[in-house]
């Protein structure tokens, strides 16, 4: 899938951001200093706190994020909701608005959501499994 259609809507672990400037900053140096001397480095370019490129709780989702994925759930006819416990808003609320969209629900995860009534489809398993057998990829 294009780098461009993934919408990541709590952000993405593998980098990290300032928070007072948004500079992006890789994470790498900075877990190597946070471990080496339990202090989180500065931004280069302001000073502010760097931190993993997640959005935390108390964090303000992201706006444009949270528009793509409303778009993008209004565009659908199928909803594919992997390995969530769905209960964390508002991302929870995406499957919701969909279904009620016209759009089909499946939930795949290994514990019952409070959604599967909801869904057209319900697996409680693995994901890696279900999804290695769907694909054909091991
Ligand atoms: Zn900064």
């Amino acid at each position: 899938m294009p780098d461009d259609q993934v919408v990541e809507l709590h952000g993405n672990a593998t980098y990290a951001r300032c928070l007072d400037c948004g500079l992006r900053h890789e994470i790498l140096p900075i877990r190597t200093a946070f471990l080496n001397d339990g202090v989180l480095p500065v931004c280069d370019s302001c000073g502010g706190t760097v931190k993993s490129a997640t959005i935390s709780f108390g964090q303000a989702m992201p706006q444009g994020a949270m528009a793509r994925a409303e778009q993008a759930t209004l565009a659908g006819d199928l909803f594919l909701a992997i390995g969530s416990s769905l209960v964390v808003y508002p991302a929870a609320a995406f499957p919701v608005v969909a279904k009620r969209n016209g759009a089909q629900l499946v939930i795949l995860n290994r514990d019952p959501t409070d959604l599967d009534d909801h869904a057209d489809l319900v697996l409680h398993d693995e994901i890696g499994p279900v999804l290695s057998s769907a694909t054909g990829v091991n």
